[in-house]
């Protein structure tokens, strides 16, 4: 019976040796979080890295492509047909400012920012909490300007002010939580202190003047500029015995991590790629979304690096051998809230690398259901190299659902699953992470690489 029974097991069982390996990648891991929390940071974050462990030494095995700076695609070629193909993204929900985003509230006074989230947040989780403004402003003349502000310790923070419990009565608990906190609610303070030489909207003029003499930026030029709220905190340790990570952006950065480190330290027989593109937690869309096209061109790159013809014929005949991972994160089962999964079929923290066959919602809908034949060559790559993996599906059966880039890469006739750790709180400002999980998820991504 005991052979027959498939047992789940807890990553923290395979001993001290283990523990000390995991925590080690850890450090690495909060390292990298604490330096990318923008799409563009993870791309510039991957070039720095491939310049710093001479990547590129070797010649033209080896190349990578950057799209628009918010997505890329790193590559080793290797022998045979098709590729193994790791992909995640690399954005995550935040809060972004609209292109118009400075007003003055006339009876406080005060200076805020209009705000359009992005992605899926349960809004009221992005109020009270440290906030720090990333991104890019294109000014009239051409010139760009990076901004980062609320990351140092002497910086300013930007905070969205929730009500007082004391004056919350009708205005949230007696509605439905998804109309207690309204989206042209989540507007940030950005100052209070009047220009005295102005006449009417002296806050908002001393702000602008501010802005000016800092950035050399006008109102206007905030409609050329993609500045984003995130958590300004940085990863920590959580936990009493340390075996959590919580940071800001693990879905999807800690498969991005876990995907480039594998590749790095991976020996490939066969070609292998990381693809790491934007826009997922908004459906894809875009030129540096994983529906862009943007996806044939490092494609093309091996063919003519492989002396062959790329036409569509080849391009189609290459994907159609490919195999690919689509590194992403599952919802694990939390403690506090069982109600939502199905426990037989929901993936858990320390359970190791989750294989999620299909997403959607309502009968599978608009999922991506990987064939059993791949399942299987998986599970079987993974336990030659005791990789500790699980199965899982998000929620129970019409409980909600999701996708992931999955679909996209399906289209164009790839095997592909969604393979990734589970993880606690996802969507939030601060998400929960194991470090077996994240150690297991970097094991299943090198043993993929290195597979025939
Ligand atoms: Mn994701
Ligand atoms: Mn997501």
């Amino acid at each position: 019976m005991d052979k027959l029974l498939w047992k789940r097991k807890s990553v923290w069982e395979k001993g001290d040796e283990y523990r000390k390996k995991a925590f080690s990648v850890a450090e690495e891991y909060k390292k990298f979080m604490d330096s990318c929390k923008t799409e563009r940071e993870v791309v510039e974050w991957i070039k720095r890295e491939i310049e710093r462990i001479g990547f590129l030494k070797d010649g033209s095995e080896k190349f990578y492509i950057v799209n628009r700076e918010k997505c890329i695609a790193v590559v080793k070629l290797g022998e045979g047909e098709g590729m193994k193909l790791i992909a995640a993204h690399i954005d995550s929900p935040r809060i972004d400012l609209k292109q118009r985003p400075l007003y003055e509230d006339k009876d406080t006074q005060l200076v805020l920012l209009h705000t359009h989230y992005y992605g899926g947040v349960k809004k009221y989780q992005w109020m009270n909490i440290p906030l720090a403004i990333h991104g890019k402003v294109v000014k009239k003349n051409g010139e760009i300007l990076n901004i980062n502000i609320g990351e140092d310790d002497d910086d300013p923070l930007f905070v969205i002010p929730d009500l007082l419990p004391h004056l919350a009565r009708k205005e949230q608990y007696e509605k439905k939580v998804d109309e207690a906190f309204s989206a042209e609610k989540l507007n940030p303070i950005v100052g209070s202190m009047p220009d005295l030489s102005e006449k009417e909207e002296k806050v908002k003029a001393s702000v602008l003047h501010l802005l000016y003499e800092k950035y050399g930026i006008s109102e206007e030029d905030l409609a050329s500029a993609e500045l984003e709220l995130v958590p300004a905190w940085k990863s920590r340790d959580t936990g009493i015995d340390r075996s959590f990570i919580a940071a800001y952006g693990q879905d999807d950065r800690i498969c991005a991590f876990t995907a480039f480190k594998a590749f790095m330290e991976s020996n490939n027989k066969k070609t292998c790629m990381v693809l790491l593109v934007d826009k997922e937690e908004i459906g894809s869309d875009g030129a540096t979304g994983m529906k862009s096209h943007f996806f044939l061109r490092p494609v093309i790159e091996i063919l003519k690096r492989k002396g062959e013809k790329a036409d569509m014929d080849n391009i189609i005949q290459f994907l159609e051998k490919s195999e690919c991972l689509s590194a992403d994160v599952n919802g694990a089962v939390n403690p506090l809230y069982k109600d939502v999964h199905e426990m037989d079929n929901a993936s858990y923290i320390n359970r190791g690398v989750v294989l999620t066959k299909y997403t959607g919602h309502k009968g599978k809908y608009e999922a991506s259901d990987a064939s059993a034949e791949f399942l299987g060559k998986l599970r079987s790559i993974f336990d030659q190299n005791d990789v500790l993996w699980q199965i899982g599906e998000l929620g129970k059966v019409d409980e909600g659902g999701g996708g992931t880039i999955a679909k996209y890469i399906a289209q164009w006739n790839v095997e592909v699953v969604d393979c990734g750790p589970a993880i606690l709180s996802m969507h939030s400002p601060y998400e929960i992470s194991s470090k077996g999980d994240l150690y297991e998820t970097f094991k299943a991504y090198k043993a993929f690489f290195e597979s025939e």
